[in-house]
């Protein structure tokens, strides 16, 4: 396996590689994403089915599932979020662009969930990326 992509959480006991480049990449201004960065929003890539390898520290891959949308992966020492993983084929992940060593490959395309931005951060009015209100299906 050649990686194409490495990354970590933020205290380095869980490391994953890709080994096909990322498909593309979109910030998510949700409130689930609010919640789990603190921050106003996430910003994560889709990956080819399969292709994301966890090479260290998989059994402290803590998921939440939030019971209708992807199951929201994280490291249960260090808090960092790593993955959101479909629950109908764990094959298919999403790659939180922050875990990500170096250049990702890809850049934010669009914003989806933009009809739940924080008030504290609106959407700039020269925005130059795709504003989508609600689910993109990135
Ligand atoms: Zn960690
Ligand atoms: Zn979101």
């Amino acid at each position: 396996m050649t990686a194409v992509v490495t990354g970590h959480c933020l205290c380095g006991a869980v490391q994953f590689e890709v080994d096909q480049p990322l498909l593309r990449a979109a910030y998510c201004h949700c409130t689930r994403c609010q919640r789990r960065t603190g921050v106003g929003a996430g910003c994560s890539a889709a990956a080819v089915p399969g292709s994301v390898h966890v090479v260290a520290g998989e059994h402290l891959i803590t998921g939440y599932d939030p019971g209708d949308g992807w199951i929201k992966e994280f490291c249960s020492m260090c808090g960092g979020h790593l993955f959101a993983r479909d629950p109908d084929d764990p094959s298919r992940r999403s790659v939180r662009m922050g875990a990500i060593d170096g250049d990702p490959g890809v850049r934010p395309s669009r914003r989806q969930f933009t009809a739940y931005a924080a008030v504290w951060e609106p959407i700039p009015d020269d925005d130059p990326l795709e504003s989508v209100p609600e689910n993109a299906n990135v």
